[in-house]
């Protein structure tokens, strides 16, 4: 059995200061807003990241002309960076299990990967539904894939965020092991291939359908909805 989670310092990939902004104003759907917590709680400075995020925001809206602002906009904005910052994640567990989560995907969940209803997504791979609002259509599930195993080549519509939560996979861009997030756009082509060794479980957003390249994966897009 492995552990989901890993020394804290080695995540490499790591989302960018105008998500954490985003977060800490409180600006992000749900979806986003779960993601980006989860990739928070396997950082160390995790709270100093969020403490410049939050005033990094602050330095932004005084460089706002008032005039462009709805009349009560400015005031929300500030009433929401005054507001407690959302709480710092708990460090993810360090314990090895199979069915260990960060604290604030399983809280959201309600329970561990091996409770969650895996279906079917092609040869090695599963995935499960997990929420779908916001703009853009955005969708909010999990892969669950073999070592080994090529994920098709495909484009998005708006911004895709993988975060790893176990195992690792490779693409183009680089390698991506627990803790890291992939954030890829309309522009960006990929196939990612999972690394031997174990199996890779992955937490992504996406916006709208996933564009795939090939015909058959095309195919297949409507029975998996994603
Ligand atoms: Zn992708």
């Amino acid at each position: 059995m492995t552990a989901l989670s890993r020394n804290p310092s080695t995540v490499t990939h790591r989302l960018g200061d105008e998500w954490l902004m985003a977060y800490a104003a409180g600006a992000l759907s749900e979806g986003q807003s779960l993601l980006v917590a989860t990739h928070l709680s396997f950082l160390d400075d995790a709270a100093e990241r969020l403490a410049v995020a939050e005033a990094a925001g602050g330095a932004l809206l005084e460089t706002i002309s008032p005039d462009l602002m709805a009349p009560d906009a400015l005031a929300q904005t500030l009433a929401r960076l005054n507001a407690p910052l959302p709480a710092t994640p708990a460090p993810a567990p360090q314990v090895a299990g199979a069915d260990l989560l960060p604290a604030p995907l399983r809280d959201w969940l309600g329970g561990g990967v091996d409770d969650l209803k895996w279906s079917f997504l092609g040869p090695g791979m599963k995935k499960v539904k997990l929420w779908r609002g916001g703009p853009n259509d955005q969708r909010l599930w999990m892969l669950r894939a073999q070592p080994g195993i090529q994920v098709p080549k495909h484009g998005h519509r708006g911004t895709e965020l993988v975060l790893v939560l176990k195992g690792s996979f490779s693409d183009p861009h680089g390698r991506f092991c627990a803790g890291d997030v992939e954030e890829s756009d309309d522009n960006r082509m990929h196939a990612l291939g999972i690394d031997e060794g174990e199996e890779c479980i992955c937490l992504a957003l996406t916006e709208g359908p996933i564009r795939f390249e090939s015909w058959p994966a095309r195919m297949i897009q409507p029975f998996i909805g994603l």
